[in-house]
């Protein structure tokens, strides 16, 4: 399949959808639970109907192995599916909390709302699980869908396009194709919630246009994320997933392993460690395994390139900008200040520091932005505590790195600079929903406690209130 750009969605088309949209979500049939699990199990057989045509587009937007499509984007969302599809019943059901008795006889409920008309903006590196795991959520709770595909990744967003608007209605689920003008027409509209996957810096311009109507946003960005490897790690284990989880798609993976702090006394054993494992992954020319991704388009192919300046290459740094093809690469030597320590990587590039005891690779995570994942390999639970302890990110693992992801009940998604709001599972569920919490008084009486005057009943209120 070979598609160039996508096809722009006009103006006139998104402002129908979106009034569209409105007056179907009024009409109160996506409040049904019958009605979201059918179209919960419509999704399922769409992708599934399509799944061949799904992961060529993968393969044609970035050479993405059908195995790899399969696990990090079809079988995930499928997984996502299973989940809601399961639960749904579950999570609409509302929620009976406790009320005090101050408040005797009432019961009070916690009843989760749809927001209403969502939109929903992806990025290209993941670019049909990051539009999907999302819908789900959206569908789940009973919103509307607008979803905005990226323009970086045209064959999967034809692909995406074409089913959605095969066997969805405009008022309830529409794509919208086209690049940064459209992203912003559509953030110039009223949403009742924004999902925004995609760079922190655009976070930013989406947050900022979401606080012209007060629209609550869930933000899932980027950042550098640590790998730490203290004196104390299972090495092999430690080299192998983390060659596996820089590499998968090569490196373009918003929870990649950005860099390596590695405890010093060990690093030279875990470099040798690395690089037997990237030969056994993809043999000793990378470019000729059917396993290997390519980066997504030129400007990042140079964006990259230019980070091998940064550091001393002590594996790979190869490349070819016919192929977009950059090996996988080891940096040594490089300067926390260098544009490959200060900007996220999102490649197959992986600078490895040092430290001398765990304070210091501790001060220097809490010296930047908080992280989208950390990752600790250890085998100390002293370590495990004081990382867990002082430092923060939205996730992340021990002893491995990326699989976070998979636990739906793990909510996922970033803190300070890598995002804001969670999903997967429930969580994807409760992003797109409010909890409305209600109070029913009984009619059987009525406590005259708090009605003026109040003469002395300031003696009873404080034996409840106390
Ligand atoms: P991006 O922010 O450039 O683009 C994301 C989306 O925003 C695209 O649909 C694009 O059309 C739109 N967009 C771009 N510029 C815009 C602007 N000025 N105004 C309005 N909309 C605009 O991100 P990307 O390059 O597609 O994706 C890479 C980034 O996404 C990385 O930072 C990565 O870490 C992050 N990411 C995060 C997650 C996560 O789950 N947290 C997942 C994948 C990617």
């Amino acid at each position: 399949m070979q598609i160039q750009a996508v096809q722009e969605t006009s103006f006139v088309e998104i402002q129908n959808i979106l009034a569209k949209q409105r007056n179907f979500f009024l009409q109160g049939k996506t409040l049904e639970y019958s009605f979201r699990l059918q179209q919960l199990k419509l999704l399922k057989q769409i992708i599934k109907a399509h799944e061949t045509e799904i992961l060529q587009a993968l393969k044609s937007d970035l050479n993405k192995a059908e195995f790899e499509g399969y696990a990090t984007e079809v079988g995930f969302t499928y997984e996502e599916l299973n989940h809601a599809i399961s639960h749904l019943k579950s999570w609409m059901r509302p929620k009976t909390v406790w009320t005090p008795m101050t408040q005797f006889w009432a019961v009070s409920k916690i009843y989760p709302k749809p927001y209403g008309v969502s939109l929903i903006i992806s990025p290209w590196n993941y670019p049909f699980q990051l539009l999907f795991a999302p819908l789900i959520g959206a569908i789940s709770s009973g919103c509307t869908a607008v979803l905005k595909s990226s323009e970086l990744a045209p064959a999967t967003s034809s692909i995406a396009k074409k089913l959605v608007t095969k066997y969805f209605q405009p008022e309830y689920v529409a794509l919208v194709e086209g690049g940064v003008e459209t992203s912003q027409y559509l953030l110039q509209q009223k949403w009742d919630v924004i999902f925004f996957t995609g760079s922190t810096q655009v976070g930013k311009i989406v947050m900022q246009s979401a606080a012209n109507h007060l629209t609550p946003v869930i933000l899932e960005l980027g950042g550098k994320s640590p790998c730490i490897v203290d004196e104390t790690a299972h090495l092999d284990f430690a080299a192998k997933r983390i060659v596996w989880g820089k590499l998968v798609n090569a490196g373009q993976t918003c929870v990649a392993p950005d860099y390596l702090l590695v405890h010093e006394s060990i690093k030279q054993p875990l470099v040798q460690k690395i690089i037997e494992n990237i030969k056994k992954s993809y043999g000793d020319d990378p470019s000729q395994s059917p396993d290997y991704p390519r980066i997504i388009n030129e400007k990042h192919f140079i964006r990259l390139t230019n980070y091998l300046k940064d550091g001393n290459i002590i594996f790979g740094g190869q490349t070819d900008i016919n192929q977009k093809y950059i090996s996988p690469t080891l940096l040594e030597n490089v300067s926390p200040d260098s544009p490959v320590m200060q900007e996220e990587i999102f490649g197959p590039i992986l600078p490895i520091m040092t430290y001398k005891n765990l304070q210091e690779a501790i001060n220097f995570i809490n010296s930047r932005p908080k992280p989208l994942a950390l990752y600790l390999y250890t085998n100390s639970s002293e370590n495990e505590k004081r990382i867990l302890n002082y430092t923060d990110s939205g996730g992340g693992c021990i002893n491995d790195c990326l699989v976070h992801l998979a636990p739906q009940d793990l909510p996922f998604g970033g803190v300070g600079d890598s995002g804001m709001g969670n999903y997967h599972g429930k969580s994807s569920f409760d992003a797109f929903s409010h909890p409305r919490g209600i109070l029913k008084k009984t009619n059987l009486f009525d406590v005259p406690i708090r009605y003026a005057p109040y003469l002395n009943k300031i003696k009873l209120l404080k034996y409840f209130m106390k």
